[in-house]
């Protein structure tokens, strides 16, 4: 049940992160709060296909 998702900034769309979830746990797409290299700041990241 376990998926690769790439995590994108919200503000610039710079994809950031890859990250793994449960899809069982998280069926919504998922969000986080991570540093964003391009803006050198902390943004809020959300799923992407
Ligand atoms: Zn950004």
């Amino acid at each position: 049940m376990r998926v690769n998702v790439t995590l994108a900034c919200t503000e610039c769309g710079e994809r950031n992160y890859i990250s793994k979830k449960n899809k069982r746990n998280n069926p919504e797409r998922i969000e986080m709060k991570k540093y964003c290299s391009r803006e050198k700041k902390q943004t809020l990241h959300r799923e992407t296909k």
